[in-house]
């Protein structure tokens, strides 16, 4: 079976599977297209276009058209209403995903049923959480939700990790930056690739930061341009299609100051035309402050690495679309002393996710060989299998399969270290100052998996249950302070059995593994008796609110435009 890897992006998304030689290969669909636009027009009741043919409707039907969805992924509480129907951001996405699982389909005759999806490294258990329902949504089976920079490095690195190409410095350790700013998210990343392993040692970003609010700052300067030079008319900012107009232009502009030091923009709004030019100069000085942010938080990732011992990196390497402005390499060599090179920027992610599913493939297929044949516990790892097993396993693999025993052994062995990327903790009165606080269990950049256990005493005799507030951490730092956090998880947990003095111990543990994904348990200690946790979380959806999406999300039919 395929395990297909998609780059579900906030401006475009990429699907992409391994040939038969293991090597990645991105698919196109219909239209030819590799890189297809995260747009979303809802063209009428029950129907819709996703891809290019949404993204040029935008200008003529913007409020029917959604964009930028990612941007609200993990928000709750966020709908986009269209014809009467109300669109969480899962199932908006699961309307992509389904269009890059037909284009992929018919590239290769074969159905797309199980999926790695990359996230921002930078994305919290929730917006986790709420891309693995996507994926659900559209009738997936979701193996993975992989980090970006993870998938980026493996596309740049799976020679190297393989055994293929050699790495000859630094005893066989490299150490990489990944500079990934797209279309609405930037993330910072240092790994270290070294003989089968990819290690993330530091990760930072900001997923409110990506190449659309380039394009925001240079319609802004349009409009007021356009205003100067007609005076009479209306603002196109203050009419959605002017405005839809406007950001396109836009974009495109900043796509030519890539290349040309000068452009014009033709603003056709009200009536009236005006002639703007616009410099290379001018752009990168009304997006400073933007690119000044990404600089940031490269210096606090790389600050974070060195505290791990990592105090030079070998690699630079820049993806996402908009690290194609020449303003980024330029700032990284003469701000921050580093060499960086452009690398595959669109494809990269997609190519990296397409490789970890055929590991996670290959993977599955040796653990089952092994557990069946009584030479691996179910549910034990890989790595508890005996040398001479996992060698015997490989090869029937490869038989079964048709690839050689050395890459399925090479891929299955291939080791994926990631840290946290934000802290979570509980809320908890500090005795101190007699009000609730942040006291966080997990910190930003801890190594994954992670098991972190904290008591907490009952109040009273006989008290039946414990509330608890898990909260994640929302800025840069791990402040005290309730409004800096985000409330995951409000519940209780019990039943305590009666029978207990006040300061009875109730552990509790928050695990996450690689996924990313917060799992909270408790336990009495007394009794000795694991107590549930009856928590309600944005993320968490009963059944019949699944089927009810999934039934919209299939009813809808795509169009093809
Ligand atoms: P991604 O999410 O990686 O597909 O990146 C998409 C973003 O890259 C969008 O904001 C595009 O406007 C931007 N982008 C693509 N090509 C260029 C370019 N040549 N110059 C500047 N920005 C670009």
């Amino acid at each position: 079976m395929t395990v297909h890897g998609i780059d579900l992006g906030t401006t475009n998304s990429v699907i992409a599977r391994t040939d038969p030689d293991g090597r990645p290969e991105v698919l196109a669909g219909m239209t030819g297209d590799e890189i297809v636009p995260s747009v979303v027009l809802f063209a009428g009741a029950g129907e819709h276009v996703v891809g290019e043919g949404a993204r040029r409707q935008a200008r003529l039907d913007p409020d029917h058209v959604c964009t930028l969805v990612k941007r609200r992924m993990g928000d709750s509480e966020w709908r986009f209403l269209a014809h009467g129907k109300s669109w969480s951001a899962p199932a908006v996405s699961a309307l992509i995903l389904g269009g890059l699982t037909a284009d992929a389909a018919f590239a290769t005759g074969e159905p797309v049923t199980s999926a790695v999806i990359t996230v921002p490294a930078y994305f919290g258990d929730e917006e986790r959480r709420a891309t693995t329902l996507a994926g659900v949504y559209a009738g997936l089976d979701v193996r993975a939700v992989l980090s970006e920079p993870i998938a980026a490095a493996l596309s740049y690195g799976f020679g190297r990790l393989d055994g293929a190409i050699d790495i000859n410095k630094n005893d066989g350790h490299e150490t990489v930056l990944v500079y990934d700013l797209g279309g609405g998210t930037f993330d910072a990343t240092v790994i270290e690739l070294a003989d089968r392993r990819i290690t993330v040692l530091a990760v930072d970003g900001d997923h409110q930061l990506g190449g659309a609010d380039f394009d925001e700052r240079i319609a802004l300067h349009l409009a007021r341009e356009f205003c100067a030079q007609n005076p009479d008319a209306e603002d196109p900012l203050d009419d959605s299609v002017g405005a839809q107009a406007l950001v396109l232009a836009a974009e495109r502009a900043k796509r030519e100051l890539s290349d040309a030091e000068s452009t014009t923009v033709v603003v056709a709004h009200d009536g009236v035309r005006a002639s703007i030019p616009l410099t290379r100069a001018q752009f990168e000085d009304m997006t400073s402050g933007l690119l000044e942010r990404t600089l940031r938080l490269t210096a606090a990732c790389l600050d974070a690495a060195a505290g791990r011992g990592v105090s030079t990196v070998d690699h630079v390497l820049l993806v996402g679309g908009s690290s194609r402005m020449p303003m980024v390499a330029r700032a990284l060599r003469e701000r921050l002393d580093l060499a960086p090179r452009l690398h595959d920027p669109d494809l990269a992610v997609a190519r990296g996710a397409a490789l970890y599913g055929a590991k996670v493939e290959l993977e599955r297929l040796v653990t089952d060989d092994l557990i069946t044949r009584g030479r691996l516990r179910d549910g034990a790892p890989l790595e508890d299998a005996d040398t001479r097993d996992l060698t015997d396993s490989c090869r029937r693999v490869a038989d079964a399969t048709g690839m050689t025993v050395d890459r399925v052994r090479r891929s299955v062995e291939i080791r994926v270290d990631t840290v946290v990327s934000r802290g979570f903790g509980v809320l908890a009165v500090n005795d101190m100052v007699g009000a609730l606080e942040n006291s966080w269990l997990v910190h930003r950049n801890d190594r994954l998996p992670i098991k972190v256990r904290r008591s907490f005493g009952t109040m009273r005799t006989d008290q039946d249950q414990i509330n608890l507030a898990v909260v994640e951490q929302q800025g840069m730092d791990a402040s005290p302070r309730p409004e800096d956090s985000k409330l995951l998880v409000a519940g209780h947990i019990g039943p305590i059995p009666p029978g207990y003095e006040a300061g009875t111990e109730v552990q509790v543990t928050f695990e996450m593994g690689f996924d990313g994904v917060l799992h909270v348990t408790a336990f009495h200690v007394g009794a000795g008796l694991p107590l549930s946790l009856t928590a309600e979380t944005g993320a968490t959806l009963s059944q019949a609110e699944v089927a009810r999406e999934r039934r919209q999300i299939q009813r809808s039919r795509r169009r093809d435009e």
